[in-house]
């Protein structure tokens, strides 16, 4: 751990943070000074991102955060390992896209399940802690599909709908505790998500960005250090786009 940085002291946790969005978001809260715990399903990418990370103490572990007695799990060994979760960033995402007649239940299970359920047992079982300690802060990502809608992505846009809800809800009543919990909402950003669009489908998406270009990772990950960070200590309950101008 850096004893630098406006985050130094925080031990932050973030799902998903083997590659794409999650692993510059790990990247920039460990410059920052955190102490972070990266996440997913494939434990060894996971470690081998948190080993590259600038400082030290850096953990990475697998955890398939649908799975609730999973979540339960990891952040007890967090806390032995490196001490209770401080900062929670819920990244961890998949998508199963389909036209609504097309769509299997499987799909529509899935999505929700990563999605919005794995929020919900990352949030509550780190709550506790946060609440010992009179201060932590939730950070959710979730996306401009889920303010917008998308054809083809009724699972999607529905599990991040519904983590705007969560986190108005979370952030209502978690904040007299002195935990506030906060959404952003990426526009596209250049990942293996969005890697399979099609130049076609890449040119016009980018027709439709104000700003004229995809995203970053590290367009988000500078936002979520901001959430996180005491510059934003009055921030609850927000949903920041963070999209070239998508949404507005
Ligand atoms: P990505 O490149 O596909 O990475 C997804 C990450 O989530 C990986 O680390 C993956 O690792 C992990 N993951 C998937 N299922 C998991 C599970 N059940 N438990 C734990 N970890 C899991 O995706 P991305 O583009 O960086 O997206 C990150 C987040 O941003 C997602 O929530 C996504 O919905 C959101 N977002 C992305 C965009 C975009 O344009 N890319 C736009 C808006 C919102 P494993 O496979 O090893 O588990």
């Amino acid at each position: 751990m850096s004893d630098v940085g406006e985050l130094s002291g925080e031990v932050a946790l973030v799902t998903g943070g083997s590659r794409g969005i999650g692993r510059a978001i790990a990247r920039s809260l460990a410059e920052a000074g955190a102490t972070v715990v990266v996440v997913a399903r494939n434990g060894d990418a996971a470690a081998e991102v948190a080993g590259a990370l600038p400082g030290e103490g850096h953990l990475g572990m697998a955890c398939d955060v649908s799975d609730a007695q999973a979540v339960v799990d990891v952040v007890r060994r967090i806390a032995d390992e490196a001490g209770p979760v401080s900062l929670l960033v819920n990244n961890a995402g998949i998508t199963r896209d389909n036209l609504l007649l097309r769509m299997k239940e499987d799909d529509w299970d899935a999505v929700m399940s990563v999605n919005l359920k794995g929020a919900y047992n990352t949030v509550k079982a780190v709550t506790k802690g946060m609440m010992k300690a009179r201060s932590g802060v939730v950070i959710n990502i979730t996306s401009v599909v889920g303010l917008m809608g998308n054809a083809g992505q009724a699972n999607y846009a529905a599990s991040k709908a519904g983590l705007v809800g969560f986190t108005k809800s979370v952030a209502r009543e978690l904040a007299s505790r002195g935990i506030r919990c906060n959404a952003i909402a990426p526009g596209y950003i250049r990942t293996d998500m969005t890697a399979d669009l099609g130049d076609g489908a890449t040119d016009s998406l980018q027709a439709s960005i104000p700003m004229g270009r995809l995203g970053e990772p590290e367009d988000i990950a500078g936002v979520v250090r901001f959430l996180a960070g005491p510059s934003a200590r009055y921030i609850t309950g927000q949903v920041l786009a963070v999209d070239g101008g998508m949404v507005m």
